[in-house]
């Protein structure tokens, strides 16, 4: 198994304390160091069994197996993406540029309007659950997902371009039951340069 590649936590792009006021330090730290942690353990051990099953060639429950992977393995990547499309208000503009402004002007026919529909996708996420912009290969054209847990809704091989935890783990220090509180902060701190950047590899 030395030879095989596993999960590993990334580190923040920023320090802890920089997407304050909207995101505090705490919040931060505990999503991070936490839950995310705790995907990337989930889902090396769940590897780890599957060696091991298949050093001794024991059976395999395969089903919920791969379920729990997919749970896992899902919430390690999208917790990435997330952290690296945020950045400190400071630096964030309000609005993207570039291919992205274009794409969704097109697309939704404004960005207000785009605004619009992803604060609702993710104010709707029912239960624990993600928004995100995508980008089809094969239409040329984006696409908010709405995503259940980790891992429900993904549209194969679609580019994920911007995600939004809204997970309670995500919000409940900050602001309690008001989820939509968050969702307006978001607006905040998305470091658009980032999601420009996703949308250029996508449409090479
Ligand atoms: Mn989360």
């Amino acid at each position: 198994m030395a030879d095989k590649k596993f999960y590993t936590l990334p580190e923040l792009p920023y320090a802890y304390n920089a997407l304050e006021p909207h995101i505090s330090e705490a919040q931060l730290r505990i999503h991070h160091d936490k839950h995310h942690a705790a995907y990337v353990n989930g889902a090396n051990s769940i590897l780890e069994r599957l060696e091991k099953a298949r050093e001794a060639g024991d059976d395999l429950d395969m089903k919920s197996t791969l379920k729990d992977l997919s749970f896992q393995a899902g919430g390690h990547v999208l917790h990435s993406l997330f952290w690296s499309n945020l950045t400190a208000a400071a630096k964030a503009a309000e609005e993207p540029g570039g291919a992205l402004a274009d794409a969704l002007k097109r697309e939704f026919g404004s960005f207000a309007r785009f605004k619009k529909e992803f604060s609702l996708a993710a104010a709707t996420a029912e239960g624990s659950g993600w928004a995100a912009l995508a980008w089809c290969a094969m239409t040329k054209r984006p696409l908010i997902m709405q995503i259940e847990k980790h891992n429900v809704n993904v549209y194969p091989m679609f580019r994920i371009l911007m995600v939004l935890d809204v997970w309670e783990h995500a919000y409940y220090l900050d602001y309690k039951n008001e989820r939509p509180k968050f969702v307006e902060a978001f607006w905040k701190i998305v470091d658009w340069d980032e999601v420009n950047r996703r949308l250029e590899a996508a449409i090479k």
